[in-house]
C-alpha cells in the first residue's frame, strides 16, 4: 500500500475549509513516486461509493453529493497507481447547503428609511434581533444581503468574509454565505446584530459613479441552522436603527462616528425604543452559494514612510498600491475628526494628486475621484477605525486632522481581495524583471474583488475586454477558474437575447442594453471573452465542465458577430462601391468596436468619429479567432457535427475576408501598425508562406520604433509570444528589456510597483494620466513564464508541458513554478560559462518534453531531471 492522494481539494474554494461552494469537484496529487493513475475510488461518510473507476481523471472530478440541501459529509479518496493501491486521503468537507428557495423560511427585511438620503451620504444600519437556544448547539448561518452586511452574534464577528456577499448581476442572482457558528451561540437569550450598507447594489458604481442601479432600498435575508430546525431568521420583528457608520460607499468612503458605537445593542437586553420595526421586502431574486472564493483580508502592510507636511497633514506611502482600506488606530481626544485620502501618486511638492483619476469625460459632468474616509473619535483608549464596508486602490494615504504624531505603528495597510490559492512564481538575474513580475502579480490581486475589474480605484468595472486579455496570464499566477466562473455567469446573464454581450458584467442599468450607452456595447476583443476565458481557463487546467457551462453564450456570441458581419456594411464601404464583395459576408465592419485602444499617444479627441469608425481590421481577427476556438470547444463538448463545422465555416470565412481586405498583391499588410501584424500572426490570419516575411516586417517596425512596441491593449501580451515564435527572440527582448518610453521597464523606473493603464501613465516630468493600477498591459508575466523560463502546458491542465527554455536579454539565469492540478512543476535555468543548465520537476501523473537552447529534445517523467548543454 502506498501513500495516500496528497492535497485533497474541494477546487474553487480558496481558504474555506468547508465545502462551501456550488460544485463538490475534488482534486488531488498522486502518491510520491507514482508516475499515473490507473484508478480512483471516492467515499462520502453518508454512504456515496464512486466504487473503483478505471481513469486517470484526478482533477475536478464531481461527487455526486449535491442532490439534496443541507447534506453536509465528508468525502476521501484513493488510488491506484503503477505503484499499487494507495491509502485513503484525509477527509475533505462537503456542504451542499440550501438549494432551493423554499429553504428558506428566513425573509428579506429592509429599514423604512422615509426620504432616501443622497448618494454617498447614506449610512449603514443596524438590524437587531434576539433568539434563544436550549443547550450548546451546532448551528449553521445562512445570510446574504443586497448590499453589504456584516453579521454580530453576541457581540463578536462572524466569519471572516469581506464586501460580503460579493458582487453579482443582483437583478437575477444574489450569493449567500454560510458561517459555522456554534461556537458563538449560547444557552438563554443570544443577539444577532447585522450592519446593512449599500455596495454594489445600491451605492455608486460604474465609471458615471450611478447610485441605485439595482435597486432603492437594501435588504438581509438570514437564517440561523442547528440540526433540530430553524433557530433565528430575518423577519417583521427585526429591529432596525443607524449606526455610527454615517456613509458608506463603495467609490465615496466611508464616515463613522466613533462615540455612536454603543456596545449594549449585543447585550440580551437592551432598550430598542428608539429603534424602528424592519419593513418586508420581496425582491425577485434568486439566491446562490458563490463558485469562487470570497474577499478577505489577506495582508497588512507597514507603511514605509510618513511624512508630515506644511498644513499639518500626513502623507503615508505604504510602498505597494493595493486594493483595500486602512486600519488606524490613535484617533486622538473624543470628537476629534481624522479624514483619510486615498490615491496612488503624488505631487512633485510630495502631496496626494488624485486628479488623474477623476472622470472627466465630455459626454458626463466632471466627478472626483471619491476614496475619502473619516472618523470621529470617541476618545476611547485602543480604539480602531477600520472601514469595512467600502474599499479603495491606493498606495498613499493624506491623513488630516489627525491631533497627534502620526507614525509608522498607527496606521496599517490591509490588503483585501477574492482570497485567491497563489499558484504561480517566477524569478530571474534581472532586479527590474523581477520588479515587474511583482508589479503584474500585485494589479492582478488588487483588481480581483470578487469580479475582475479594470482598475480598484476608477470606475471599478467588470470589463469584459480586460479579462479577455489576462485570463491566460492571471491563471498562471492564481487559481482563477472558480473566481472566472462566477462572472461569466453573470456575462452570459446580462448577454442580450441576439447574443450581444455587454461591456461588463455586472452590467448596470446606465452603462448597459438600456441605456445611453447601449451602443457601445457588442465590442470586438470585449465579448470575445465568452469564447477565450473558458478557453483559457480548460487549457490551465483541463477542467470541461467550464467549456459545456459556458457553451451556450460563447455560441451565442460568435452567431451574433457572424450576423453582424453578414447583415451589414460600413458606410464608408458602401460608398466606395454600391455592391459587396462576395468575402464581406464575414467581415465584420458594423456596430461600435473598442479596436486596438491605448496605442501609444492614443486619445479620442473626436467621440462621434471614434464610435462610427470602420474597426473591421481588428473585429474580423477577433470574429475568426472566436468562431476557431468554437469549433475546437463544440467538438470537445459534443456540440455535434453541423455545430462545429458552421464554425469552422465562419473562422475560414472570416479568415479570408481579413485577407482580402487588409493584405495586399505582394502579401504585406495595409495596416502598418506593429498591433496588425501581430493579430495577424497570433491569430493564424496571413497564409503561412507568408508568415516568415509579415513576421520579418513586424521586427521592423519594433527595430523602426527604436526597439519599442506601439501596441495597446489587445495585442501588447501577443507581441513578445508572437516575435519569439517567429525566430525573433532578439526582438522580443530588445522590447522586453527596453527602458525608455513606451515600455514596461519605464513604469518600473518611475516607481510602479502595479502596471499602469497607458504606457504615459506616469511621464517623464512626473505627471500622472489615468490609472496606474491597470493588469492588462501585465500579460508580460506570460513571457517571463513560458520564454523566458520557459514553461507551457501542452495538454490541457498541464497533463503534459513543454519547458524550454529561451535565454537572451543579458539574463544568466531564471526559474518558474507553476501549482499545477497535478502538483508543482518547477524549472530552473542558469547559465554557467558556456554550459546551460536546466532543473525540471515533473509532478506524477505528467510528462515534460524539454527543448534545451542548442535544440537538444528530452522527454521526462515524474520526478527531479537536470539537464545541460554546452555552446
Ligand atoms: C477601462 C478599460 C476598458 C475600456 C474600454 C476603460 O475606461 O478602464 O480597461 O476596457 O475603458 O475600452
Amino acid at each position: 500500500m502506498t501513500e495516500a492522494p496528497r492535497s485533497v481539494r474541494v477546487d474553487l474554494l480558496g481558504g474555506d475549509p468547508l465545502g462551501r461552494g456550488d460544485r463538490p469537484a475534488l482534486s488531488w496529487w498522486l502518491p510520491r513516486g507514482a508516475v499515473r493513475q490507473d484508478a480512483y475510488r471516492i467515499v462520502t461518510d453518508d454512504g456515496f461509493d464512486s466504487g473503483r473507476l478505471p481513469t486517470d481523471a484526478q482533477s475536478y472530478v464531481e461527487v455526486p453529493v449535491f442532490d439534496r440541501s443541507r447534506r453536509r459529509t465528508a468525502a476521501r479518496v484513493q488510488v491506484w497507481t503503477d505503484a499499487g493501491e494507495s491509502a485513503w486521503s484525509d477527509p475533505v468537507e462537503l456542504d451542499s447547503g440550501l438549494l432551493d428557495e423554499s429553504d428558506w423560511s428566513a425573509r428579506w427585511i429592509g429599514v423604512g428609511e422615509g426620504e432616501r438620503p443622497p448618494k454617498g451620504e447614506r449610512p449603514a444600519y443596524w438590524l437587531r434581533a434576539t433568539f434563544e437556544a436550549d443547550v450548546d448547539t451546532e448551528a449553521l448561518l445562512h445570510v446574504t444581503a443586497l448590499g453589504l452586511y456584516e453579521v454580530q452574534l453576541n457581540g463578536a464577528r462572524v466569519g471572516d468574509v469581506e464586501l460580503a456577499p460579493g458582487y453579482t448581476q443582483y437583478s437575477a442572482r444574489v450569493q449567500y454565505q454560510s458561517y459555522d457558528v456554534g461556537a458563538l451561540v449560547h444557552p438563554g437569550t443570544n443577539v444577532l446584530a447585522v450592519l446593512l450598507a449599500d455596495g454594489w447594489y445600491r451605492g455608486q458604481v460604474g465609471t458615471p459613479r450611478a447610485a441605485d442601479q439595482f435597486g432603492a432600498s437594501t435588504a438581509l435575508r438570514l437564517q440561523l441552522e442547528s440540526p433540530d430546525g430553524v433557530l433565528a431568521s430575518t423577519d417583521a420583528s427585526w429591529r432596525t436603527a443607524p449606526s455610527h457608520v454615517l456613509a458608506a460607499d463603495l467609490i465615496g468612503g466611508q464616515h463613522e462616528d466613533r462615540r455612536l458605537v454603543d456596545p449594549r445593542i449585543h447585550d440580551a437586553v437592551y432598550d430598542d425604543t428608539g429603534w424602528r420595526p424592519a419593513v418586508l421586502r420581496e425582491p425577485d431574486v434568486a439566491v446562490v452559494r458563490s463558485a469562487a472564493p470570497p474577499v478577505r483580508r489577506v495582508g497588512a502592510l507597514r507603511p514605509v514612510t510618513v511624512t508630515r507636511l506644511a498644513d499639518g497633514a500626513s502623507i503615508v506611502d505604504l510602498g505597494q498600491n493595493i486594493n483595500g482600506w486602512v486600519r488606524l488606530r490613535d484617533l486622538g481626544p473624543a470628537g476629534t475628526t481624522v479624514t483619510l485620502r486615498h490615491g496612488e501618486h503624488l505631487d512633485a511638492t510630495g502631496d496626494l494628486t488624485t486628479a488623474h483619476l477623476d472622470v472627466n469625460i465630455p459626454i458626463m459632468p466632471p466627478m472626483p475621484l471619491g476614496q475619502v474616509d473619516s472618523v470621529v473619535s470617541a476618545g476611547l483608549d485602543g480604539d480602531v477605525f477600520e472601514p469595512r464596508l467600502t474599499t479603495h486602490g491606493f498606495q498613499y494615504v493624506r491623513v488630516e486632522g489627525h491631533p497627534g504624531q502620526l507614525g509608522p505603528d498607527d496606521v496599517t495597510g490591509v490588503v483585501v481581495h477574492s482570497d485567491l490559492r497563489r499558484t504561480g512564481w517566477f524569478a530571474c538575474s534581472d532586479e527590474r524583471l523581477n520588479q515587474l513580475h511583482e508589479a503584474v502579480v500585485w494589479s492582478l490581486r488588487d483588481n480581483v474583488c470578487d469580479i475582475p475589474t479594470d482598475c480598484p480605484q476608477r470606475e471599478r468595472a467588470g470589463w469584459t475586454g480586460d479579462w479577455q486579455v489576462f485570463a491566460s496570464t492571471a491563471a498562471r499566477l492564481y487559481d482563477v477558474a472558480g473566481f472566472s466562473r462566477k462572472w461569466l455567469r453573470d456575462v452570459a446573464l446580462v448577454q442580450r437575447a441576439d447574443g450581444c454581450v455587454a461591456n461588463h458584467a455586472p452590467s448596470i442599468p446606465v452603462e448597459g442594453f438600456d441605456g445611453p450607452m447601449a451602443g457601445l456595447q457588442g465590442s470586438a476583443g470585449w465579448g470575445d471573452a465568452v469564447v477565450s476565458v473558458p478557453w483559457d481557463l480548460y487549457q490551465a487546467t483541463g477542467d470541461l465542465s467550464l467549456l459545456r457551462e459556458t457553451w451556450s453564450s460563447a455560441s451565442a456570441w460568435v452567431d451574433y458577430a457572424a450576423a453582424r458581419a453578414a447583415g451589414g456594411r460600413h458606410p464608408s464601404r458602401v460608398a466606395a462601391s454600391p455592391e459587396p464583395a462576395p468575402h464581406e459576408t464575414y467581415l465584420w465592419d458594423t456596430g461600435f468596436h473598442w479596436g486596438e485602444w491605448l496605442e501609444p499617444g492614443f486619445e479620442v479627441t473626436d467621440f462621434g468619429a471614434f464610435v462610427s469608425a470602420d474597426k473591421s481590421e481588428v473585429a474580423t481577427a477577433y470574429l475568426h479567432r472566436s468562431a476557431a476556438q468554437l469549433a475546437e470547444i463544440g467538438e470537445l463538448v459534443g456540440a455535434g457535427a453541423e455545430a462545429v463545422a458552421r464554425y469552422r465555416k465562419v473562422a475560414s470565412g472570416a479568415r479570408d475576408a481579413w485577407r482580402a481586405e487588409f493584405l495586399d498583391d505582394e502579401g504585406r499588410l495595409l495596416v502598418q501598425t506593429q498591433a496588425s501584424h501581430v493579430r495577424a500572426l497570433a491569430f493564424g490570419l496571413v497564409p503561412y508562406e507568408l508568415r516568415p516575411s509579415v513576421a520579418t516586417r513586424l521586427a521592423a517596425l519594433v527595430a523602426e520604433a527604436g526597439d519599442h512596441l506601439t501596441t495597446g491593449f489587445l495585442s501588447t501580451g501577443l507581441l513578445l509570444p508572437t516575435l519569439a515564435d517567429t525566430g525573433h527572440l532578439d526582438a522580443a527582448y530588445a522590447v522586453l528589456m527596453q527602458d525608455s518610453e513606451p515600455s514596461w521597464l519605464t513604469m518600473i523606473d518611475r516607481g510602479a510597483t502595479t502596471v499602469w493603464e497607458r504606457w504615459n501613465g506616469v511621464d517623464r516630468a512626473g505627471v500622472p494620466y489615468e490609472s496606474l493600477n491597470h493588469y492588462s498591459k501585465g500579460t508580460v508575466a506570460s513571457f517571463l513564464h513560458g520564454y523566458v523560463a520557459g514553461l507551457d502546458a501542452t495538454a490541457p491542465g498541464y497533463r503534459t508541458f513543454g519547458v524550454r527554455p529561451r535565454p537572451g536579454g543579458g539574463l544568466t539565469w531564471a526559474e518558474v513554478r507553476h501549482d499545477s492540478p497535478f502538483g508543482p512543476i518547477e524549472v530552473a535555468w542558469r547559465t554557467e560559462g558556456p554550459t546551460f543548465h536546466v532543473e525540471v520537476e515533473v509532478p506524477s501523473g505528467t510528462r515534460a518534453d524539454v527543448v534545451l537552447p542548442d535544440g537538444s529534445a528530452h522527454e521526462a517523467g515524474p520526478g527531479r531531471h537536470a539537464f545541460a548543454s554546452v555552446g
